[in-house]
């Protein structure tokens, strides 16, 4: 390779070669001009120039101006020795990557010139490995730090275990010898969780597994006991021996006491719903068994009245007859109220057996059936077009009844008009039936959907209150909904849902 060395004489052939060969990059320079004068082949691979080109350029060529002037500084000040041994020289390669170098000079006694030997110790990737770590410790440091969670960090093989300064927090404890204590993590297990956690602790380092969770209850510096989950993962060295754990604990603690709460009041919540639905098909039973029998008791008293009324009306005086009057108007409202209270709780009663239901055939039948109320009323009822439902036929067409006689029953002066119309999506259809009758006030929109609820006296507009209540229970069957929308002296419109399956 080197052919013509213009340094050495053959006399010189055991040093020429010793130089050219030695591993570590050498450079002989002109302290006077910075000629670089030779050079060795380890110089050559280090900075990528040829020897020919190395030889036409400055030794201060291969470094930044200021790094070349500290080392100049520190090597004329002779202070360069002590130098060598601490500094980190930044150098420039001819393809401009960055060179860590040690630099060391010394003089030497050229034909009686004075020449500077520049040998040149690479540390790039020493550097870097330390820039590296010190970054990721940094990091590490500043996450640490930031963080809400304990981070711990437990050296296998000394025992030692670091915390955090959150950990304190977490813990309420205040300093760290305290924490920092061998087996003051396990003393603070709950004795409850304690044996389980520490068992999958031992396994998993056992076993090499690297990842471990728990979670666990953990005694604070208050005492109390805190919900933890920890996170840990375990660091190996090269013989896969486990040498180090590291890990995060979070505090769940307002997390699992919101969950407990929850829990008890759902728990209490489905007891409560629980004894209502008891209390509510006990109250229905009632309602249908007082309903049924009380009819015959009722049958005798209107009956024993009709006799009286019959076989004494020439022996009673006026009064009497008034009373008799009286009493009779007063029996057949009680009939009417328990046939009322009957149908009602028959609705619950009943098991529904739903059919593909049409609508239009239902509206037909109730056209006709009131079909003397409608003309004495001058009533339309308006419709076409509707749906083949899913549902109890006897009982939908008690629905659209109560509607359709309802808004006539609550007419104005106009001649009742009522359109029943409807709208579809994907799960259900929805029905409006609407009316110019003399409507309802917002406040009692919700009123009248209870069983007795009525806004009228009997003397204004006869009824028990229940047909609106049997609407409610019959949709609430159907799974579906009801509501009112009205505008007083302008006419209502009731609303319901019935899901398509
Ligand atoms: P009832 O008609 O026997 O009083 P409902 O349960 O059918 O019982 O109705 C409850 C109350 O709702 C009625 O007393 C009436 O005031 C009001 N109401 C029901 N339908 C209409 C309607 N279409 N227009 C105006 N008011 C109505």
């Amino acid at each position: 390779m080197y052919q013509h060395y213009s340094m050495f004489n053959s006399a010189d052939e055991t040093y020429r070669s010793i130089f050219y060969h030695h591993p570590i990059p050498m450079v002989l320079y002109d302290p006077q001009s910075f000629n670089i004068v030779e050079i060795n082949e380890a110089a050559v691979h280090l900075y990528g120039y040829t020897r020919i080109e190395m030889l036409q350029i400055l030794f201060s060529d291969l470094f930044s101006s200021s790094d070349f002037s500290r080392l100049i500084k520190s090597s004329n000040d002779g202070q360069y020795e002590a130098l060598m041994q601490q500094c980190i020289w930044h150098n420039f390669s001819k393809n401009k990557h960055n060179i860590f170098a040690k630099i060391h000079l010394t003089d030497i006694i050229h034909h009686g010139n004075t020449l500077k030997m520049a040998t040149v110790l690479d540390v790039t990737s020493k550097t870097i490995d330390q820039e590296n770590s010190k970054l990721h410790n940094d990091k590490y440091q500043l996450l640490t730090e930031d963080t809400f969670d304990a981070i711990w960090d437990w050296d296998l093989k000394t025992g030692h275990l670091k915390w955090n300064e959150s950990a304190k927090k977490m813990f309420e404890i205040q300093d760290y010898d305290v924490i920092e204590q061998p087996g003051w993590w396990s003393a603070n297990l709950h004795p409850e969780d304690k044996k389980r956690v520490e068992e999958k602790l031992v396994k998993n380092i056992a076993e090499k597994i690297t990842h471990w969770h728990e979670e666990y209850r953990f005694k604070s510096g208050s005492g109390n006991y805190k919900y933890i989950l920890d996170k840990g993962y375990l660091v190996y060295d090269g013989n896969s021996t486990p040498v180090r754990m590291v890990g995060a604990m979070q505090d769940l603690t307002r997390t699992r006491s919101h969950e407990k709460m929850l829990q008890s009041l759902n728990d209490s919540l489905e007891k409560r719903a629980k004894e209502l639905a008891e209390s509510n098909e006990e109250l229905e039973r009632f309602a249908y068994v007082a309903s049924h029998d009380l009819q015959e008791p009722l049958r005798m008293v209107t009956s024993f009245l009709q006799l009286l009324e019959k076989k004494y009306k020439n022996k009673l005086d006026n009064k009497a007859q008034e009373y008799i009057n009286y009493a009779v108007v007063g029996a057949e409202r009680m009939k009417k109220l328990i046939l009322d209270l009957l149908e009602y709780s028959r609705v619950n009663a009943a098991p529904v057996e739903k059919t593909d239901v049409d609508l239009i055939e239902i509206m037909d039948d109730i056209q006709f059936t009131f079909r003397e109320l409608i003309s004495s009323t001058h009533a339309s009822l308006l419709y076409e077009n509707l749906p083949v439902v899913k549902g109890n036929k006897t009982q939908l067409s008690q629905l659209f009844q109560n509607l359709i006689e309802n808004a006539i029953k609550y007419r104005s002066e106009d001649s009742p008009v009522i359109k029943i119309s409807f709208t579809e999506d994907l799960y259900s259809y929805t029905f409006s039936i609407k009316d110019n009758g003399i409507g309802i006030d917002p406040r009692f929109y919700n009123k009248i959907f209870i069983i007795f609820q009525r806004l009228h006296t009997r003397e204004q507009y006869s009824g028990t209150g229940i047909g609106l209540a049997i609407c409610k229970k019959i949709i609430d069957k159907h799974s579906g909904k009801i509501w009112v929308s009205s505008k007083p002296g302008v006419g209502s419109t009731f609303y319901l849902t019935i899901p398509k399956s």
